[in-house]
């Protein structure tokens, strides 16, 4: 298996194993160098939990926001981004560690974003047009898939949905754990954590 050292420089590379939670905010990370609280929030504690540093936490957001002084950057953002790791603030709980990664549970039940804010778990927060939309965007055009999520959703079963999706873009690799006995049932029972969802991912792809 590949080594997973995630830096600065390769998060764009690694997205292709991200969750449609998390690839939909790196995409509008991308397309408006900026993302809002609740966005980089939940990104960047995904980031975190992937083993992104501190240091590289604030390399990877100072380049992000790319229409952004520094100065502007280092008033607004820098704390948040500290924040987020235990580095400042907080109680003596949290101190050295910061916050601990979203799961879809939490996801899935956080209120709704508003105009202009991408967090959340798109399964549920996209109409299901524009969820098809967002998924063909990704590259999933199997009928049966999309018919499969507008299913899911519609019965407000979100995450089987998401691992709908995943079993379906890792269809091959996953025969072949299965067929050769290198994974056990439970390493492939039902993602309940976006860190989870990438982390297979990217084991079976490596
Ligand atoms: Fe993300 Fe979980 Fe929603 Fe999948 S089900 S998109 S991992 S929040």
């Amino acid at each position: 298996p590949g080594n997973l050292h995630p830096n600065a420089s390769n998060i764009d590379a690694l997205s292709q194993h991200f969750p449609l939670c998390m690839s939909h905010l790196h995409s509008t990370l991308r397309a408006n160098a900026h993302l809002k609280h609740f966005g980089r929030l939940q990104y960047g504690l995904f980031l975190k939990g992937l083993g992104l540093s501190l240091e590289d936490a604030l390399l990877f957001w100072r380049r992000s926001f790319r229409n952004m002084t520094d100065e502007k950057f280092d008033k607004e953002y820098r704390y948040n981004v500290r924040h987020s790791y235990g580095d400042v603030g907080g109680d003596a709980n949290r101190r050295g560690r910061g916050y601990t990664p979203y799961s879809c549970q939490k996801l899935l039940t956080e209120a709704l974003p508003g105009t202009g804010q991408n967090h959340g778990c798109p399964y549920r927060t996209f109409s299901p047009d524009n969820l098809v939309a967002l998924l063909q965007n990704t590259g999933i055009s199997d009928r049966e898939v999309l018919k499969g999520v507008r299913e899911d959703v519609g019965k407000q079963r979100y995450h089987i949905a998401c691992n709908r999706v995943f079993d379906f873009t890792h269809k091959k690799e996953i025969k072949k754990v299965k067929d050769e006995g290198l994974w056990s049932a439970s390493e492939l029972d039902t993602i309940l954590h976006p860190n989870t969802y990438f982390k297979r991912s990217f084991m079976l792809k490596h």
